[in-house]
C-alpha cells in the first residue's frame, strides 16, 4: 500500500502535520511518499531533508509555488496522483487541506473522507475514522481504494520517526495560466501576546459566561505565571481579543502546561492544543470529550475551583 502525502511547509520548515501524516501512513504499514511543492529544486531538497520518516519524495518546483497557491497545489497534487497512482492521497485537514483534498478528489474522481482522526486496515477495506458533532461521535467510513483522506492535525504523534533524507524525484507539471496568484502575505501585528511560545497557558471556555467573571480567570493565570487564553466562543463573544484564541482558527500551542476550564474539547479546539506536554481539564460534565485527551481532570464547578486554586497557588509562593 502506498500513500502520497501533500507536505505543507512555511518559512523553510515542513509542518508538524506532514510528519504526522507520515506516521499515520506507517501505522497501517504503508509506504509514505511526500509531495513537496516549492520555488526551486534546492528548496525541495532542503525540505525533503526534514522528512526522515518518509520513503520517497516527489518534488515540483515553480516560481508560483514559492508561497502556498491553492490552484497550483491542486494541479501539482492531481498530476502526481495521476502519474504515481497511490492507493491513498493524504492531506492535512488544515486551512489549505480542507480546500485541496476535495478539489483533487473532484479532479481525479476519487472518494474522499475529511475530518479523519485515525485509519484502520481491515483486509482490503480501509476504515477512516472521523470525529463529528464536536467529538461526541466517531464515524467509521469503509473506503473503496484508491481514495483521499484529509486528516486532523494532532490526530497522531509524529515523534520518534527519523532517518536519512528520502530520495527526491523531480516531476514536471504544467502550471501555466493559473487562475490564482499570491499578491501579498499579511503578518499579524505584534500585540505582545505570544501563545505559540508560552510555557504555561490557562484557557477558559464558553462556560465563563461573560466578562463579569473574567477576573477569576485572570487571577488563576497570574498566580500560575501563565498566559490567559480562550476557546472560540469566548473570542466570538468579544470577552477576549482574537490573539488569545487557541484552536483551528486561532493559535496552535505546545506549552509545558495547558490548564483548561469550561472547555468541552471539540476537535477544532484540540487541533490547537493536543500536543501540549501536560493537559489538565476542569469540567462539570464527566462525559465531556476533553477527558479523552487530558492527562488529568477535575469534574467540578470552575467557579468554585478558580478562587481556591488562586489561593493555593499564591500561598505556595
Ligand atoms: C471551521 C471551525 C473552526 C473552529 N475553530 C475553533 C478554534 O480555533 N478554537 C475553538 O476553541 N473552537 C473552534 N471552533 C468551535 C468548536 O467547534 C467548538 O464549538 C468550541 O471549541 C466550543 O467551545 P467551548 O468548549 O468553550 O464551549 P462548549 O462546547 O459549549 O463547552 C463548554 C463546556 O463547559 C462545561 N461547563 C459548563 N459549566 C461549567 C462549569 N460551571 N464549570 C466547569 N465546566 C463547565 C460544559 O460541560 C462544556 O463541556 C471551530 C469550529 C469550526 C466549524
Amino acid at each position: 500500500m502506498r500513500c502520497l502525502i501533500f507536505v505543507e511547509h512555511s518559512d523553510g520548515t515542513v509542518s508538524e502535520s506532514a510528519l504526522e501524516l507520515g506516521a499515520m501512513a506507517k501505522s497501517i504499514g504503508a509506504e509514505a511518499v511526500g509531495l513537496i511543492c516549492a520555488a526551486d529544486p534546492g528548496a525541495v531538497n532542503a525540505l525533503a531533508g526534514q522528512l526522515g520518516s518518509f520513503d520517497a519524495v516527489i518534488g515540483v518546483a515553480d516560481d508560483s509555488l514559492a508561497t502556498y497557491n491553492p490552484d497550483a497545489a491542486a494541479r501539482a497534487l492531481t498530476a502526481a496522483t495521476e502519474a504515481h497512482k497511490p492507493d491513498l492521497v493524504m492531506t492535512s485537514y488544515s486551512a489549505a487541506g480542507v480546500d485541496l483534498a476535495p478539489n483533487v478528489a473532484i479532479r481525479t474522481g476519487r472518494q474522499m473522507v475529511g475530518y479523519v482522526s485515525g485509519l484502520e486496515l481491515d483486509g482490503d477495506t480501509l476504515n477512516a475514522m472521523s470525529t463529528v458533532y464536536s467529538g461526541k461521535l466517531v464515524a467509521r467510513t469503509g473506503m473503496d481504494l484508491p481514495g483521499i483522506v484529509a486528516v486532523m492535525p494532532g490526530a497522531v504523534k509524529a515523534d520518534g520517526l527519523s532517518g536519512g533524507a528520502p530520495a527526491v524525484e523531480m516531476m514536471d507539471v504544467d502550471l501555466s495560466g493559473l487562475r490564482m496568484r499570491v499578491t501579498e502575505t499579511l503578518v499579524p501585528e505584534n500585540t505582545g501576546v505570544n501563545l505559540a511560545d508560552a510555557e504555561k497557558i490557562f484557557c477558559v471556555g464558553r462556560a465563563l459566561g461573560g466578562t463579569e467573571k473574567i477576573e477569576l480567570a485572570e487571577n488563576v493565570a497570574a498566580a500560575l505565571g501563565a498566559e490567559l487564553a480562550g476557546s472560540r466562543p469566548v473570542i466570538d463573544a468579544g470577552w477576549m481579543p482574537k490573539v488569545r484564541q487557541v484552536g483551528k482558527s486561532g493559535t496552535k500551542v505546545k506549552p509545558r502546561l495547558y490548564l483548561m476550564a469550561g472547555v468541552s474539547g471539540a476537535p477544532e479546539h484540540l487541533e490547537g492544543m493536543a500536543n501540549s506536554e501536560l493537559i489538565i481539564a476542569i469540567n462539570s460534565d464527566e462525559q465531556a470529550p476533553i477527558f479523552g485527551t487530558a492527562h488529568y481532570g477535575a469534574v467540578c464547578d470552575m467557579f468554585e475551583l478558580m478562587p481556591a486554586l488562586t489561593e493555593r497557588l499564591t500561598a505556595g509562593k
